[in-house]
């Protein structure tokens, strides 16, 4: 799950890292006071962010500096109900307006292959890391966390050498250890600073003093470790999530969408991945991957057969349950009630193994549906998936 930045930063704040004081605001109104508030405690500038999560809001327009309160104001009237790459924006942040010396980027991220967090920094701070790593790889440096120690310092310090930042190591070694726990208070699996900017003070006798700050952030938790984190799980913004993946998570299904013509309803991780992989050998592409659980019941079974329709690109449905907990019975009327709600009627086979599978099969006859087949065994079942599939798909091409 992505955070927005405001949610992103307050959590930065609860592990001490340096984030300036910042406020949210829905409306321009609320954007005055902020910034009111922030210019008359000696802040020269604003800055007004769009909260929405994609990044290059910057480029797109999204994020702009004001020197009065009024002119904040009229620039979050802007920015707020634009759209940034398709997300429309409901909400700004306001901070104090940073003078940036120079931008770093720093993050740290699960590095999947070596078990470990990683950590990668640059120099080349403030744009895209993507495009950096693709221009200028060398300009990306990487540090491995010890999975029991976290980042030593010393491995903070090296770091800190390697991106040029060795003026601001006591700096650097504190933000890049925060970071580390800010990753496993939260179950993240990201968290990146793009800027980490020296940040420039002047004082009022003219005297300057520069300090590492976190000018903007970007946190993903994990998924799977979200029931045990409730503040975070509410932290989600359903307005910028796919309906489909929203009403998934409702009914505790696992589903994601993919770009083929067979859509799957299985039960079990594994038994889903295999059935996409046999669906491929056969010549098929599945539309997505559907883990229906355990012990699915009938409603269960019906609005996952609703999220595989919601899908125009379906051709066929592959139905494909090995009855443990879950029980035959229960899947077949589960699709038969589905199918009696549907407007469109996509051609299905079935083939239900395991407990009840014999019900379910007079169940399934009962209903009489004649675009519902059934089959005895899982590779009956793809070839008979694929065939119609690519029969809907002439019929279709030759209309
Ligand atoms: P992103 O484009 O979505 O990554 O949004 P950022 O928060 O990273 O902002 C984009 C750019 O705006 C940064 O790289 C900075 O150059 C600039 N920016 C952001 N905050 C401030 C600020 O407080 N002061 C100044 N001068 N520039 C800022
Ligand atoms: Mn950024």
């Amino acid at each position: 799950m992505k955070l927005q930045e405001y949610h992103a930063k307050r959590l930065l704040q609860a592990q001490g890292l340096p984030v300036s004081d910042f406020a949210v605001a829905a409306n321009p109104t609320e954007v005055r006071s902020a910034a009111a508030r922030f210019l008359g405690a000696g802040a020269t500038r604003v800055v007004v962010k769009a909260q929405v999560l994609v990044g290059g809001r910057g480029k797109a327009g999204g994020v702009k500096l004001a020197s009065t309160a009024e002119e904040a104001a009229a620039l979050a009237a802007q920015i707020l109900g634009m759209d940034i790459k398709g997300t429309t924006v409901r909400r700004v942040l306001v901070a104090p307006g940073a003078e940036i010396v120079a931008e770093y980027y720093l993050a740290c991220v699960l590095d999947r292959s070596s078990r470990r967090v990683m950590f990668m920094a640059s120099a080349e701070g403030g744009v895209e890391i993507e495009v950096v790593a693709a221009e200028r790889p060398d300009a990306i440096k990487y540090m491995h966390a010890h999975p029991l120690l976290g980042l030593l310092d010393y491995q903070a310090r090296a770091l800190a050498f390697d991106i040029a930042l060795g003026a601001h190591l006591r700096d650097f070694v504190a933000i890049a250890k925060g970071l580390f726990a800010t990753m496993m208070a939260n179950d993240a699996d990201l968290v990146e600073i793009n800027p980490l900017g020296i940040v420039r003070t002047t004082a009022s006798d003219g005297s300057t003093s520069d300090r590492l700050e976190c000018l903007d952030a970007k946190v993903t938790i994990d998924d799977s470790a979200l029931p045990r984190h409730p503040e975070l799980e509410r932290m989600r913004d359903l307005d910028e999530e796919d309906p489909v993946d929203v009403a998934a998570r409702e009914q505790g299904l696992s589903f994601i969408k993919l770009d083929g013509t067979i859509g799957c309803m299985v039960n079990g991780a594994g038994l889903a991945m295999t059935t996409m992989d046999l669906i491929k050998r056969a010549g098929g592409e599945p539309a997505n991957f559907l883990d229906v659980g355990g012990g699915a019941k009938a409603d269960k079974v019906a609005a996952a057969m609703r999220l595989i329709l919601a899908d125009p690109n379906v051709r066929s449905i592959l139905v494909n349950i090995f009855g443990g907990i879950a029980r035959g019975d229960e899947v077949a009327r589960g699709l038969v009630e589905a199918r009696s709600m549907q407007e469109r009627h996509v051609p299905m086979v079935v083939r239900i193994v395991g407990t009840n599978a014999d019900l379910a099969a007079q169940i399934l006859a009962t209903a009489g549906d004649p675009d519902v087949q059934t089959a005895a065994t899982l590779d009956e079942a793809v070839d008979k998936a694929v065939a119609v599939a690519n029969q809907v798909q002439a019929a279709g091409a030759s209309a």
